[in-house]
C-alpha cells in the first residue's frame, strides 16, 4: 500500500479497548452501563507515591534526561525489590526501566527475536503478545489450555508445539485472563523442558502479588536456576500499586540481552519520563501494604463472582488464583436464542450483553480462545453484584 505499512495495517485493534469505548459511549448517553472489561485496579495510587512524584516535578534535577536504562536508584530498588519478592537475586545492570510492563514485553520480543523465530503462546494469552511478537517479526504459536486444566498447558502440550525454529517461551503466572496460577512443579517442569531444548522464557510476573487461596506465584529462574541466563522477567508498578497510568514497567535479564535493549530503547524512547520513574522509586522501595488491602478486596469481589456466575446454567467458571479476572465458558449458550437472537461467537454474544443486559465483557476471541468471555473483577461490590444479576437473568432466556 502506499499510505500503511504491511507490518503496522497487520495490528489487530486491541478488543479489550474496543468493548471498554463502546461501554462508554453508550455511558455516554446516559446508559447504566456495567463494565467488566478494564483491566486496572480501581484504588487510587497510594498517597506517598503521589507524593514523591510532586516533589520530584519541582526538582530541577529530574528535569533533563535520565540513562537509557533508567535512573540508576530505581534500577537498584528493582533489584531488591526482586529479591525480597520472588527470591530472585540480580544486579541492577540486569534491570532495564521501560514506559509500562507493555514496552517491556514489546522490547523483550524485539531484542531476542530473528524474522521467523517462533514463541511458543500459552492460550489464553493477553492481547498484545502475539501482535508484539508479529511486529518484532517472530511468530507466536499458540498452545490451548482450556477450563478442563484449569487454563495450564503441560510440557506435553508445549512439546508437540516444539520445532526447530522455537526460540522462546512466552509464561504468565498469574494469568491475564484467566487468573490461572501455576503451582511449582509445572513451573519447574516447564522450565526444565525449557533448559533441555535450549528454549528461551519470557515470564511476565506483573501480577505476582495478587495471588489468593494461600497460593504463591513462582518465579520460574528462582524454581529453576540454571535457566536465568536464557530468562527474561517482565514487571511493572501497574497492578501492584494502582499505577497503571504512570507507565512504568521493567525488564530483568543477563547482561548481554539488557546492554542491548538497553541501546534500543536509547533509540526508541530516551528515557521513560523521570517524574514517574520517581514515583516507581517511591513504590518499589516501599511497603507492599496497598496491594495487601488491594488484595483482600479483590479476594471478596472474586469469591462473590465466582459463586454467581458458576450459578448461572450453561456458564462453567473455574475458580481463578490470580489477577483480578474471572474466565467463563459460555460454550454450551452459543447457538441459543436470547431476545430473539442467536449467537454463533462470543463477539456476538457480547454484543447483545452489552445492548440487552448493559453489562460489558470482553469475548474470548480477544484472547485467542472464542466461547469465553473475560470479566475483570476490579469494580465497585455493589456495581458487581448489579452487572453479574444482569448477565444472569439475561443468559437464564436462553433457550
Ligand atoms: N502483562 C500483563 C499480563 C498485563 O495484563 C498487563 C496489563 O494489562 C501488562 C503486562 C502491562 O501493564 P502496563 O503496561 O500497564 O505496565
Amino acid at each position: 500500500s502506499d499510505r500503511i505499512s504491511a507490518r503496522i495495517a497487520g495490528i489487530n485493534p486491541s478488543a479489550t479497548l474496543a468493548v471498554d469505548a463502546k461501554a462508554k459511549a453508550l455511558k455516554a448517553e446516559g446508559r447504566p452501563v456495567i463494565g467488566f472489561g478494564a483491566g486496572q485496579p480501581d484504588f487510587p495510587t497510594p498517597d506517598y507515591v503521589v507524593e514523591a512524584a510532586a516533589a520530584a516535578v519541582r526538582d530541577r534535577a529530574n528535569h533533563g534526561y535520565t540513562a537509557a536504562a533508567g535512573l540508576p536508584e530505581l534500577r537498584e530498588a528493582i533489584a531488591a525489590k526482586t529479591l525480597r519478592d520472588s527470591g530472585f537475586e540480580v544486579s541492577p545492570s540486569q534491570t532495564l526501566v521501560t514506559n509500562g510492563g507493555k514496552q517491556a514485553v514489546y522490547s523483550a520480543f524485539a531484542t531476542l527475536l530473528d524474522p521467523g523465530d517462533e514463541v511458543l503462546l500459552p492460550a489464553p494469552y493477553w492481547t498484545t503478545y502475539p501482535e508484539s511478537i508479529t511486529l518484532a517479526g517472530g511468530v507466536p504459536v499458540q498452545v490451548t489450555a482450556d477450563e478442563s486444566t484449569g487454563y495450564l498447558v503441560s510440557v506435553e502440550q508445549l512439546e508437540a508445539a516444539r520445532t526447530p525454529r522455537t526460540k522462546v517461551l512466552l509464561f504468565n503466572s498469574p494469568s491475564n485472563p484467566t487468573g490461572a496460577v501455576y503451582p511449582r512443579e509445572q513451573v519447574e517442569a516447564i522450565g526444565r523442558w525449557a533448559l533441555e531444548h535450549g528454549i528461551w522464557v519470557i515470564t511476565d510476573e506483573i501480577y505476582e502479588h495478587l495471588v489468593y487461596d494461600g497460593v504463591k506465584a513462582e518465579s520460574l529462574p528462582v524454581v529453576v536456576p540454571e535457566l536465568a541466563d536464557r530468562t527474561l522477567v517482565l514487571n511493572g508498578v501497574a497492578k501492584t500499586y494502582s499505577m497503571t497510568g504512570w507507565r512504568v514497567g521493567w525488564i530483568i535479564g543477563p547482561d548481554d540481552v539488557i546492554k542491548a535493549a538497553s541501546s534500543y530503547q536509547s533509540h526508541l524512547c530516551g528515557n521513560v519520563s523521570n517524574v514517574a520513574q520517581r514515583a516507581a522509586l517511591a513504590a518499589v522501595a516501599g511497603p507492599l501494604d496497598a496491594v495487601a488491602r488491594m488484595r483482600e478486596s479483590f479476594d471478596e469481589r472474586r469469591r462473590t463472582i465466582v459463586a454467581m456466575l458458576s450459578e448461572i446454567p450453561g456458564v462453567d467458571c473455574p475458580t481463578p488464583q490470580g489477577a483480578f479476572y474471572a474466565y467463563p465458558s459460555v460454550k454450551s449458550l452459543l447457538g441459543k436464542e436470547i431476545r430473539g437472537e442467536r449467537a454463533s461467537d462470543t463477539v456476538q454474544l457480547a454484543e447483545i450483553l452489552l445492548r440487552e443486559a448493559e453489562v460489558a465483557a470482553v469475548p474470548g476471541e480477544a484472547f485467542g480462545t472464542p466461547g469465553y468471555f473475560r470479566f475483570s473483577y476490579a469494580l465497585a461490590k455493589d456495581d458487581l453484584v448489579e452487572g453479574i444479576g444482569r448477565v444472569a437473568r439475561l443468559l437464564g432466556e436462553a433457550r
